[in-house]
């Protein structure tokens, strides 16, 4: 599943789409198999003739404004990818969704294999801004600079302080763009046990883990990426971060050469080092 810097990662290829104006635009006859998106053919073609003012990124969500109140709220779910070429053909649009044509000749391609990636229209920006996963969203993991108090602060509120800090770290509405990989990077880069509980971090741990977030986060970012499973960039090439990570899938330990763990929490994997992380 892309996480935050996967998303980031496609946000800044799809800036290409900025300034263009839209000739065609249409659900594929492959989408309409589909209930989210049958017969809302005419919904989507209502942004013909419009442009592309912004593609803004909230967490793991993408807003596409216009030069119109009507926005698309736009989601990759698990394995949702735009594609971007100048040629109609592209090898791996392999579950179409929806086709964009451009004025200058571009064409972007939703695909999603598995359909659970959305598309969905919205009246207006505010709309979109009460739209609770919208609203609920926690700190941005990839802000600049990393608000590290107020990562601390929120992590000190009662709700958190029995819960497992692997399992807190997945909430978005705590830090939003964490997923599994960079879960178990981050605690690994920080050093710290993944089922070790909020209440009995210390504030030093807790530091470290906001600066290990942040990095983790940043050199994904800087790597187009983590080309696990299906994640590829809107060119087409496949991230270069699966190429650095430490335990995410490690048999041993990058830094001690220890055989690393892999253990269940919350029904989500995760790995961990248990001579460095404890
Ligand atoms: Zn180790």
């Amino acid at each position: 599943m892309p996480e935050g810097p996967e998303v980031e990662c496609v946000k800044k290829a799809l800036q290409k789409l900025i300034g263009e104006k839209i000739k065609n635009i249409e659900l594929t006859e492959h989408s309409q198999k589909y209930k989210k998106y049958k017969g809302k053919n005419n919904q989507f073609k209502y942004f013909k003739g419009k442009t592309i003012k912004k593609i803004v990124r909230y967490g793991k969500y993408f807003v596409w404004e216009f030069d119109t109140d009507k926005v698309i709220l736009n989601h990759l779910g698990m394995t949702g990818m735009w594609y971007l070429s100048n040629k109609i053909e592209i090898k791996n649009a392999t579950h179409p969704k929806l086709f964009i044509k451009t004025m200058s000749g571009i064409i972007a391609v939703f695909n999603d294999i598995r359909n659970f990636g959305q598309l969905r229209i919205f009246n207006n920006l505010s709309e979109i801004k009460e739209y609770p996963p919208i609203k609920n969203l926690g700190i941005d993991g990839l802000a600049l600079p990393f608000p590290t108090e107020l990562f601390i602060r929120k992590l000190n509120e009662k709700k958190y302080a029995n819960k497992q800090i692997a399992n807190v770290l997945l909430e978005q509405k705590l830090v939003a763009g964490i997923g599994n990989i960079y879960k178990s990077e981050s605690l690994h880069l920080s050093k710290i046990d993944p089922r070790k509980t909020v209440k009995e971090l210390s504030l030093e741990e807790k530091k470290r883990l906001a600066k290990a977030i942040s990095q983790t986060l940043q050199k994904a970012v800087k790597s187009g990426g983590s080309s696990i499973n299906t994640y590829r960039m809107p060119s087409g090439e496949e991230g270069r971060g699966q190429l650095w990570h430490q335990v995410y899938r490690k048999q041993y330990c990058a830094n001690c050469n220890s055989k690393i763990k892999k253990i269940v929490q919350n029904k989500r994997t995760t790995y961990f080092c248990p001579k460095c992380q404890n």
